[in-house]
């Protein structure tokens, strides 16, 4: 059971999670040219090594990833095992099922159970692993500070994982969608897309 103050802790940190992983992923992709003067305190783990293990973050989740609460993790591996796990658990005791297994989905759907999980006996070991989470991320996150994550979602996969650097092309930051967005392609969508909230 979590008080008010904890609850909206965690709700912000289900929240944030979606770009501190777009940006965690970003940070730690091969050929980024800022990252080797900002690692530095960020985090212990070398930045190369990671790279591989965070290509996985924003992909599908694996349906067999096993949770380890208290594991030697490193890097950002657990992600997908906490989101995973948490999910999977919400689904069995509460009985709503996430629509998929895209980690996207999966923290839209723990945030729109959260009322239901502050008031369950996990709810602290939950809070926990999912600060613990967006605490290892966040200073992953700065380090491409020139990389801004846009509004809009994917046009293709739908997360919101569209990040343009300055003076670049916004591109899709998700393994395998690929999607790249001129500034004018970009503005049109932003349009259409407006103009579609104002139908609505
Ligand atoms: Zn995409």
């Amino acid at each position: 059971m979590l008080t008010p103050a904890a609850t909206a802790r965690l709700d912000r940190h289900l929240r944030d999670l979606p770009e501190l992983l777009a940006y965690a992923h970003l940070a730690l992709q091969p050929g980024s040219t800022t990252r080797s003067s900002h690692v530095t305190g960020a985090t212990r783990t070398a930045p190369l090594p990671c790279s591989i293990n965070v290509l996985s973050l924003l992909g599908p989740a694996a349906s067999d990833t096993v949770r380890d609460p208290h594991g030697d993790q490193d890097g950002l591996v657990p992600a997908v095992g906490t989101i995973t796990a948490w999910a999977r658990l919400h689904a069995e005791e509460h009985g709503q099922q996430p629509a998929d297994t895209n980690l996207g989905t999966l923290l839209a759907y723990l945030t729109s159970l959260l009322p239901w999980a502050a008031e369950q006996p996990w709810a602290d070991e939950y809070a926990n692993e999912i600060a613990d989470l967006h605490r290892r991320c966040t200073p992953l996150a700065l380090l491409r500070p020139r990389r801004r994550l846009m509004q809009l979602p994917c046009p293709r996969c739908h997360l919101q994982s569209l990040v343009r650097e300055d003076g670049h092309d916004a591109e899709c930051a998700t393994p395998g969608c690929g999607v790249i967005l001129r500034p004018d392609e970009y503005d049109q969508r932003a349009t259409a897309y407006a103009d579609a909230l104002n139908a609505a």
